[in-house]
């Protein structure tokens, strides 16, 4: 689970409650479930996705995909998730309290690789710095062509 204890999801979970009592939205077992199924999977979800998983899950939740719409929407303007987005075919999504990484995005298929490069982390510091820029964050996507979808070009 990528090192992040129990006591990270009940930090997220009560700044969860907050972002929806803010937002005039209710605290729900669906939206419990939604958040639950974000931390306990590293992958990255577009919301259909994520739908499908946790229907999968829970096949009696009455859940609809417009409440995993909202509730992702809402979780990424309060900063709680953050998006990789793919065009015309939507985002994909991921909690932000995941230690820091970057990705590589395949333009076929849509798979994410996530990385970390040491050196590539110190060289933004440092351009940042040689222009007086308070770096405070960064995202970083490369674009491409995975691995299998390359083979099966060929
Ligand atoms: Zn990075
Ligand atoms: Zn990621």
């Amino acid at each position: 689970m990528n090192g992040i204890d129990n006591i990270e999801y009940d930090t997220l979970l009560e700044k969860f409650k907050k972002v929806l009592r803010d937002n005039g939205l209710k605290y729900t077992k669906q939206r419990e479930i939604l958040l639950k199924t974000l931390y306990n999977n590293s992958d990255h979800f577009t919301p259909e996705q994520l739908y499908l998983y946790i229907k999968e899950g829970h096949p009696d939740l009455n859940l609809g995909i417009a409440t995993v719409y909202r509730t992702l929407n809402l979780l990424e303007e309060s900063g709680m998730v953050t998006s990789i987005s793919f065009g015309a075919q939507g985002k994909k999504f991921e909690l932000a309290t995941k230690p820091h990484h970057d990705h590589m995005i395949c333009r076929m298929c849509g798979n994410i690789i996530e990385f970390e490069d040491p050196t590539i982390e110190k060289r933004q510091s440092i351009i940042a710095k040689d222009h007086g820029f308070k770096l405070t964050g960064h995202m970083m996507q490369l674009y491409g062509i995975c691995q299998s979808c390359n083979k099966k070009k060929i």
